[in-house]
């Protein structure tokens, strides 16, 4: 799946989840938990891998997970934990 990472942390800027087509980006702005969350996470049970979300991040901070910066390897288990 695709992961994102610290960039995101306090940019959470969404045009990623609008254009997902498997709509596995979360929080989404009209969510409850949006306010609350420190990040965006996409699903990596639903993500297709199709990579639209990269090129529309501000901040670049959504990567395939074979090209994720080993620095930021641990957002592989962040991403995932907001599903479980
Ligand atoms: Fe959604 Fe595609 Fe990004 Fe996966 S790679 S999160 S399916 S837009």
């Amino acid at each position: 799946p695709h992961i994102i990472a610290e960039p995101c942390i306090g940019t959470k800027d969404t045009s990623c989840v609008a254009v997902c087509p498997v709509d596995c980006i979360h929080p989404t702005k009209d969510e409850e938990e949006f306010e609350g969350a420190e990040m965006l996470y996409i699903d990596p049970d639903t993500c297709i891998d199709c990579g639209l979300c990269v090129d529309e991040c501000p901040v670049k901070a959504i990567f395939p997970e074979e090209d994720l910066p080993d620095e930021w390897a641990s957002f592989i288990e962040k991403n995932a934990e907001y599903y479980q």
